[in-house]
């Protein structure tokens, strides 16, 4: 065999290997199994040449032979590749590499030692980058990859990003640097090349490089310091290897912040929590570091396993960041804002965000940390449970808000309703591919319709059911990977060791009814007479609907809770599902009363108003025959505290929604909503102002309309909504639905109009920044 012969097949070899490298679609496939990353991060984050410079090495155990390695990554200069077999995992790693970086960072030298690769191919579209190995890696052996490259510090918040900040805002006199990570979703490539998805979870072990004066984070402890070799001023900070995460977990810090720090104890554990913010700021930390150790612990007796890492820190970052906070394991990032609540100027919607925010990160550590959706199609499920936790975990620490922590559940489900009735939203779980579809994947449709999704099942399945099964998944699942299908599954499982509860059910038959098709249904409740109802589904159309009869096929598995006027029943009991409104069965009569109730149902017919779906207890709303939508109204007016605040905000927005729909009459809504002409009702004031801002609207082409719509504004009690108080209750119900400057009152004409019309633009897409107020992808 000459020598030319073997060129030749090398580079066809190598022409092979590279085009099924770069073929394979945006997903990387399973030909390469990652283990463990050690990360070696020297960030230059002040003045006027920031630069990231790494050394990153990638244990891996390839699946199949081959000489390609493929990593995500974005915007990175590979310089460098070595590659070892790891025969010793415990093996020391050689510590020149730190000398090696720092002379990369601080001078622009680089001498190129082990040159392990024959080439480098990055992929922009597919943010993929290629390296062909001289070395062929055998299958099931364990090799260790090592690659020098430098990234890029970014000003907007993806990937590693820097701000300059004041420690006071009116002070001369500090100035500092804040640099930070956000991964989520697909970020981690622009700060190491990696391999960026979900289903790796691997551990890390991270050295940060960083200036004395500062103090650098990542998510496990600090266990060293060393001096630079090159510069006095620097050092490397050591971290402790992580248990497996995912790559979008990963988070790195370099602050001169001060914080404050509290040891947390449970059984015979600690816990270290440090708080980090600007030197004025930490005497506003006291609200977020009251509530964490009882929402903590609340989270640790529900899921029966204790938080898995010895420290948790909190950060916030001197800039507007594009989201709230974000849920780093071990280290959680907010914007300030979220984390800092001012005990003299805050408002009390200001304390309920920060502690509803901290929160939701707070089940984060357990639902998509400890165990981790497998892909971004599913990531629902995730925020779906932090959504539902958020509010439990509010009521749990500060009972006191109760009231905001309802109204945010009632106004998260009917924000994903309002966007479905709309536009053709995508369904819940849904095809990603790119990283472009990853991102998308934060929107409201996955955190509010996710929450309400759940809550729907909870409420079906009953609370301890839905408890064991979270119990059992967290145990069956921790530290790896999972998804909405596993915890059906053990669902199932649990609702069919009880007979009575689990006879004909499937859960996973029922959620995919659910999360598989865009839109929810309209429930028909119609009496028929001999003390029976008729109960029917049909898909509730979408407003703007090119494509015609899409969605005119849908049908779904509907829990029917059913209540009475004759004995009202919201708790647990009574919203339990009477019966089920199935594809297979989308209709059916029942009688009014169950059997076992004890009514003469013909008797007790005629004035006793029925209700579905009391406090939520299904994504659905609720169509009624005129007479009962009067009996309705009657007790409202009689005494409206017998059907409770949520139920009552709900049936409202489902007699006006309905009645733009033309399923009812705004005759009939009005008379619902008679009571408010005596009655303040706060819960639903916000509610029912939004939709006569919209009657308002219609009334103008419509005489008759228009005269009904002031002949009852004109009696209307609302007070009106002043700005004396600007921060107090009437921010909260002006957030309602959708957030604007919210209107003084209805019928400030031009203001109405503003706001519909971003309303509008913010539901068929044509928003702009300058004028988006309200970001529906607010937690991560
Ligand atoms: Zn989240």
């Amino acid at each position: 065999m000459t020598n030319s012969i073997l060129k030749m097949r090398l580079l066809i070899q190598l022409f092979v290997l590279l085009f099924s490298s770069v073929n394979n679609g945006h997903r990387l496939g399973s030909s390469m199994k990652p283990i463990h990353y050690d990360l070696l991060l020297l960030p230059i984050i002040s003045g006027g040449s920031p630069r990231l410079c790494g050394h990153v090495l990638v244990d891996l155990e390839p699946t199949m032979t081959t000489n390609v390695v493929t990593f995500h990554g974005v915007e990175i200069s590979i310089l460098d590749v070595s590659i070892e077999q790891v025969l010793d995992t415990e093996k020391k790693i050689n510590s020149d590499r730190s000398v090696q970086l720092e002379d990369l960072c601080f001078s622009g030298l680089f001498e190129i030692v082990n040159e392990a690769h024959t080439v480098i191919h990055e992929d922009v579209e597919r943010q993929q980058i290629s390296v062909i190995l001289k070395q062929t890696l055998i299958k099931g052996h364990r090799y260790r990859v090592g690659l020098f490259y430098v990234a890029k510090v970014r000003d907007d918040n993806r990937g590693f990003f820097r701000a300059n900040y004041k420690n006071d805002n009116t002070s001369c006199c500090h100035e500092g640097w804040f640099g930070g990570t956000q991964m989520e979703a697909t970020n981690a490539r622009r700060v190491l090349p990696c391999l960026d998805e979900p289903g790796f979870k691997t551990t890390f072990d991270v050295t940060i490089g960083h200036n004395r004066v500062m103090s650098a984070l990542s998510n496990m402890p600090e266990i060293a310091t060393r001096p630079m070799k090159n510069t006095r001023e620097w050092m490397w900070t050591i971290f402790s290897r992580s248990p497996p995460m995912p790559t979008y977990l990963l988070a790195m810090f370099v602050t001169d912040y001060d914080k404050v720090e509290r040891i947390y104890k449970v059984c015979k554990r600690t816990i270290r929590m440090r708080f980090w913010g600007r030197r004025d700021q930490l005497r506003h930390l006291e609200q977020s570091m009251a509530v964490v150790p009882d929402m903590l612990n609340y989270m640790e007796t529900y899921v029966r396993q204790p938080f898995s890492l010895p420290k948790i820190d909190f950060i916030s970052a001197p800039l507007e960041l594009d989201f709230e906070a974000m849920e780093n394991w071990g280290l959680v990032l907010f914007r300030e804002n979220r984390l800092n609540f001012n005990e003299e100027t805050g408002s009390e919607d200001e304390r309920f965000q920060v502690v509803q925010t901290m929160a939701h990160e707070l089940a984060h550590q357990f639902f998509g940390n400890l165990v981790t959706s497998d892909w971004w199609s599913d990531i629902w499920f995730n925020e779906g449970f932090c959504g539902v936790f958020e509010n439990d975990l509010v009521q749990h620490a500060l009972p006191n808000l109760v009231f905001r922590a309802e109204m945010s559940k009632f106004s998260s489900i009917r924000t994903a309703m309002k966007i479905e009735e709309h536009v053709h939203a995508a369904s819940v779980i849904r095809a990603v591919e790119t990283a472009d579809d990853a991102e998308k994947m934060f929107d409201s449709i996955t955190y509010s319709k996710g929450s309400g999704l759940l809550l729907m099942l909870r409420n079906s399945v009953g609370p301890q059911n839905f408890r064991n099964a979270v119990v059992t998944y967290m145990e069956r699942y921790q530290f790896q990977n999972a998804n909405s299908q596993r915890f059906m599954d053990i669902l199932d499982e649990e609702i069919h060791k009880n007979r009575d509860i689990g006879r004909g059910m499937n859960v996973t038959k029922i959620m995919h009814s659910w999360t598989s098709q865009q839109s929810y249904p309209i429930v028909r409740c119609i009496r028929t007479g001999n003390g029976r109802v008729r109960l029917s589904q049909t898909p509730h159309p979408v407003r703007n609907n090119i494509t015609s009869d899409e969605t005119t096929n849908q049908l779904w598995w509907i829990p029917i809770s059913m209540t009475d006027g004759n004995q009202p029943d919201f708790t647990q009991q009574g919203t339990y599902p009477r019966v089920w409104l199935t594809p297979e069965r989308p209709s059916l009569e029942i009688p009014y009363f169950p059997t076992d109730s004890g009514h003469d149902s013909t008797n007790d017919e005629d004035d006793n108003w029925i209700l579905i779906n009391g406090e939520f207890s299904g994504y659905v709303r609720v169509l009624y025959d005129d007479y009962n939508w009067r009996l309705i109204s009657r007790q409202l007016v009689v005494n409206h505290t017998v059907i409770p605040q949520v139920t009552r905000a709900q049936l409202i927005d489902d007699a006006f929604t309905l009645a733009l729909g033309e399923y009812l009459e705004y005759k009939v809504v009005l008379e619902l909503i008679e009571y408010l002409t005596s009655v303040s009702d706060e819960f639903v004031r916000a509610t029912t102002q939004f939709h006569l801002k919209w009657m308002r609207e219609r009334a103008k082409q419509n005489e008759s309309l228009l005269t009904l719509f002031e002949e009852y504004t004109g009696r209307l009690k609302f007070e009106r909504m002043d700005d004396e108080h600007p921060n107090e209750y009437n921010n909260l119900v002006r957030t309602d639905g959708f957030e604007g400057e919210g209107c003084s009152s209805w019928s400030d004409g031009v203001c109405v109009d503003q706001i519909l019309g971003m309303f509008r633009a913010e539901m068929d897409g044509t928003i702009t920044a300058a004028n988006k107020k309200y970001d529906f992808t607010k937690l991560c």
